[in-house]
């Protein structure tokens, strides 16, 4: 994700509070972006800390159609992330559905990503013990045994001769970060 350049001209310093709460503010959003989608964020923000928010009010409080509004509730309803009531409207005869967040599954959910996230890294891990790479002096390409076979140990982009690979380093790094995740796992449990 490219980062935008803070841009000279002189925004709302209401950066410094946020800081301070930023480690529960960015599980929230890690969550949410990974299970609901980015575009979700900002209905998110209209809905937490509240109870029984009106659909109506929500999609004018993030400025979409009802339609897009109700698309995201959804989503997050998916997730288990809202719970809802309707009450009919007297005057006009139908229903309106009344959302509520659930920030208790944020921590549900961020476990599962986690647990995923060490589930990809172990087989990651395998691979990476099983497998005699080969790379390219120029640092082109990465490749197995049976791929550096099938181009002749010759770097199928700039032609060098391909180095088997000391991968120890990459072990290394995936067993600490498996290790780091895991505790976090123990923590937050
Ligand atoms: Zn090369």
């Amino acid at each position: 994700m490219a980062k935008k350049k803070a841009k000279p001209k002189a925004r709302k310093p209401a950066k410094a509070p946020k800081a301070a709460k930023k480690g529960k503010e960015d599980l929230l959003t890690e969550v949410i972006r990974e299970v609901a989608g980015q575009d979700v964020l900002p209905l998110v923000k209209a809905l937490k800390n509240k109870k029984n928010v009106s659909e109506f009010k929500l999609a004018s409080a993030i400025k979409q159609e009802i339609n897009t509004t109700r698309n995201m509730l959804y989503r997050l309803y998916d997730q288990h992330l809202v719970t809802f009531i309707r009450k009919k409207d007297k005057k006009k005869g139908w229903y309106i559905y009344y959302w509520t967040f659930n920030p208790k599954r944020i921590k549900e959910l961020a476990r599962n990503i986690r647990k995923a996230k060490i589930e990809r890294l172990k087989e990651r891990l395998e691979r990476e013990k099983s497998t005699n790479f080969f790379s390219c002096p120029n640092k082109c390409i990465r490749l197995d045994f049976d791929q550096a076979t099938e181009f002749e140990y010759k770097c199928p982009e700039c032609g060098e001769i391909l180095q088997q690979e000391d991968n120890s380093g990459i072990i290394a790094d995936l067993q600490k970060d498996i290790t780091k995740l895991e505790k976090e796992l123990v923590v937050k449990a």
